[in-house]
């Protein structure tokens, strides 16, 4: 039950995943959530650390795809200045959306990872698909009205999955 909310791994941030890192792991392609992931939730613009780390994962020939629940139109506002493909209304943590990135970008899921800054939804997706994933955190501690009730319930299973797994830890 506990494992389905498990990450493969927790870095601080998603600016802080390298090439080299993912490159390490076998990996060739990102799924990524948008809000509090990439860009703030309350921000229709990303910033220039995201514009920096774009550039230098795409350099190493890794793919970056927006896996998000959130709408077409704020999808596309966030990051229409970055060339990013993106899958909208992604129902995480159904596994719609990352089975629609999947087959519409032909991708392997062994060599593919999600990163997100929530358990319930982006880690339970990726999970449920059997695609490794990167917990991180939100780049803002507030949050949109529908995701404070998840995150209360992160925090219960956050405690219980960090006594049964001792060994999760933010690198
Ligand atoms: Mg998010």
């Amino acid at each position: 039950m506990l494992a389905k909310f498990r990450p493969t791994w927790m870095i601080e941030s998603i600016f802080h995943v390298s090439p080299q890192f993912l490159l390490e792991n076998n990996i060739n392609c990102v799924l990524t959530d948008l809000d509090n992931t990439l860009v703030p939730w309350n921000s229709k613009k990303g910033s220039a650390e995201l514009r920096s780390w774009l550039h230098e994962v795409k350099k190493y020939g890794i793919q970056v795809i927006v896996v998000s629940n959130n709408s077409h139109r704020r999808i596309k506002a966030a990051v229409q200045d970055y060339e990013l493909p993106f899958v909208p209304r992604a129902m995480k943590p159904l596994t719609i959306g990352i089975r629609h990135a999947l087959r519409q970008f032909n991708l392997d899921k062994q060599s593919t990872v999600m990163i997100g800054d929530q358990l319930l939804t982006d880690v339970v997706a990726a999970n449920s698909c059997h695609v490794k994933s990167i917990l991180v955190k939100p780049l803002v501690s507030n949050d949109a009205w529908n995701t404070t009730l998840n995150r209360y319930f992160e925090k219960v299973i956050w405690n219980k999955l960090i006594k049964k797994y001792p060994n999760l830890h933010w690198e």
